[in-house]
């Protein structure tokens, strides 16, 4: 069977629009390496997020899910010297592979990986947003059971202004069948629908195609 165009259209902008630097390559590979799943955002969303970072001149970042630290050192890149990054992960061998990703980057002074289940580490960030400030930038890419609930942490550890980047909401479609994954497509759907109607919340939802299917991503600002 052929492959669908957009792998090779997003090959194709990778190398002549986005181009990934040696730490992002360094990244990709050792979670090839270490057996993780691909599941990483691709090049030209994590090019996105780092626009977004800038963009929004974001100076403290809380993402959830870091698997390799990919999608971390893009987004630590568009981060100011003194900026920082707080990524949550409850596999020790993910965060392992992770700190010595963000380490080689060049970026690892302004990243924090706090070990253990996402909804345990966020209450403990309530204390960082009292000592450092609210986060301006939350980026939710771990369980998607959880996405409404780390939503809901989103909003309370942001400020008006906080963007929220909510990844894998269209789940090849599954959203919309939600028998084909009765754990992940529900928790979207809750999350989806907390975004569209949540008074704290304005939202919009894109749909992507690419090297990793069917799927999009939520970008939300805090009121
Ligand atoms: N954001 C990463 C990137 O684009 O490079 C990809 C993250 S991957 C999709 C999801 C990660 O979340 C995995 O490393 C997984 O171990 C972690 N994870 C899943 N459930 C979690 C939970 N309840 N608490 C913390 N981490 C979790």
């Amino acid at each position: 069977v052929a492959e669908p165009g957009w792998v090779a259209v997003e090959e194709f902008l990778s190398a002549v629009v986005v181009h990934p630097d040696p730490a992002h390559q360094r990244a990709l590979r050792s979670a090839v390496e270490a057996g993780m799943p691909p599941i990483e955002v691709a090049p030209n969303a994590g090019k996105l997020l780092r626009m977004l970072v800038q963009l929004s001149g974001a100076r403290r970042i809380l993402e959830i899910g870091t698997l390799a630290g990919f999608s971390t050192i893009w987004m630590a890149q568009g981060l100011p010297e003194d900026g920082r990054l707080v990524t949550c992960e409850y596999l020790p061998m993910h965060a392992h592979v992770a700190r010595a990703n963000v380490d080689a980057a060049g970026i690892g002074h302004k990243v924090e990986i706090r070990l253990g289940a996402a909804l345990d580490s966020l209450p403990t960030l309530v204390d960082y947003v009292a000592r450092h400030g609210a986060f301006d930038f939350v980026f939710i890419d771990a369980d998607k059971e959880n996405d409404s609930n780390y939503l809901d942490w989103a909003i309370r550890l942001g400020r008006p202004g906080t963007v929220i980047v909510m990844d894998n909401v269209i789940w090849d479609g599954a959203i919309l069948e939600p028998e084909r994954d009765m754990i992940n497509a529900p928790g979207i759907v809750s999350a989806l629908e907390m975004m569209g109607k949540d008074p704290r919340l304005d939202a919009t939802a894109i749909q992507t195609v690419g090297a990793k299917g069917w799927d999009g991503f939520a970008l939300a600002r805090v009121l």
